[in-house]
């Protein structure tokens, strides 16, 4: 096995196991948990080398790039996520080649979502909203307070299927803060998912990166993002 191979297959072993641990903390099963490897930093070798160690969920920030990366990959073969923000002028491209977008950032853009994906006559495209858990004027993202206003909306919007929140910690380098912006995530969503209209499904939760996916997870994440620990020591 060529070394970036190897080494991609051991990151995967190591991030598995530490999704199992902090899953069997909670007494959660890891099973139903996706791991969504982030490729944006990663050399074409790793990404091979992961989809063929058995990640077929494979995530990118910029729409951009995850256009040029579908290319190398037969359709279907690999379950794109876009986990970036995501403008109106690049809906229309994206749409057939992801299948979750996690950065569902304003009502606007499901709008634009729902009119591209009806012209397309493509199926009902699932999405997650963001929320700006920490409050953070550089990111994107809904405001927490903003969001229950916005359901009835959303549920009207017949080719879009929102199916939960996705969120990034305020400060990656402190789990104590990552932990309490996760618990905020989900107590948002179980404070929703009591007025929630029929058409929306709030199951999912995106939240945890590689510094702090275990805490995610012991919060309740059912989705992480995992981008360096996966890919470290593949490119030069
Ligand atoms: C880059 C990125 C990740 C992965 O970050 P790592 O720290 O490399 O695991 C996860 N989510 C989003 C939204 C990102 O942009």
């Amino acid at each position: 096995m060529p070394d970036v191979a190897r080494r991609v297959s051991r990151n995967l072993d190591i991030v598995r196991a530490r999704i199992a641990a902090a899953a069997a903390r909670v007494g959660r099963s890891a099973e139903p948990i996706t791991l969504v490897a982030v490729t944006k930093y990663a050399p074409p070798a790793a990404i091979r080398a992961v989809v063929d160690a058995g990640c077929r969920d494979l995530g990118e920030s910029r729409p951009q790039q995850l256009w040029q990366r579908a290319t190398e990959f037969a359709h279907g073969a690999v379950h794109w996520h876009l986990i970036g923000h995501l403008q109106r002028n690049k809906v229309a491209r994206t749409l057939p080649l992801v299948s979750l977008v996690h950065s569902c950032d304003s009502l606007r853009l499901a709008q634009a979502i729902d009119t591209a994906a009806a012209e397309q006559h493509g199926p009902p495209v699932p999405v997650l909203l963001e929320v700006n858990v920490s409050h953070d004027p550089a990111k994107h993202g809904l405001a927490p307070d903003e969001l229950a206003g916005l359901l009835p909306a959303l549920a009207g919007l017949g080719h879009v299927k929102v199916r939960g929140l996705m969120a990034m910690a305020g400060r990656a380098d402190d789990p104590a803060a990552a932990r309490a912006d996760f618990r905020g995530l989900r107590e948002l969503r179980d404070r929703l998912r009591q007025a929630c209209p029929p058409a929306i499904v709030l199951d999912e939760l995106s939240m945890g990166m590689s510094g702090d996916f275990d805490v995610a997870i012991e919060e309740g994440a059912t989705i992480v993002r995992v981008g360096s620990a996966l890919f470290e020591g593949t490119s030069e």
